[in-house]
């Protein structure tokens, strides 16, 4: 009975494909149509693969350009309060009340 005419790796060598025909001389698995078909399936996964990392790509930049604006405004805040510190160290002479503002201002920047 014929085989499938399409040409397979034995081992070594190349042999015929082993399986019976069933269109056009080829085995399901060997006829063209199918053959692309795998093909494109591979190749919309690989696209389909990229087009995510494409958009994870763009959604770290987004993250990364808030996380700068965050730090931005915390830099902002910070010399604020150094700022509000010495006046009111400047005001009250007070080294015990600057010590704890002092201390909520760095809590508050960790927290
Ligand atoms: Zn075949």
């Amino acid at each position: 009975m014929k085989k499938c005419k399409e040409q397979v790796m034995r081992g070594w060598h190349l042999g015929q494909c082993s399986r019976n025909p069933v269109r056009d001389g080829y085995c399901k698995q060997h006829h063209p149509d199918s053959v692309a078909a795998r093909e494109k399936l591979q190749t919309d996964k690989f696209e389909q693969k990229q087009k995510r990392r494409h958009a994870l790509y763009i959604h770290i930049k987004e993250l990364e350009a808030k996380l700068e604006i965050a730090q931005t405004k915390i830099d902002a805040v910070s010399d604020i309060a150094v700022n509000c510190l010495s006046y009111y160290h400047a005001a009250y002479q007070s080294d015990r009340a600057c010590k704890r503002i002092s201390n909520e201002i760095k809590i508050a920047i960790k927290g």
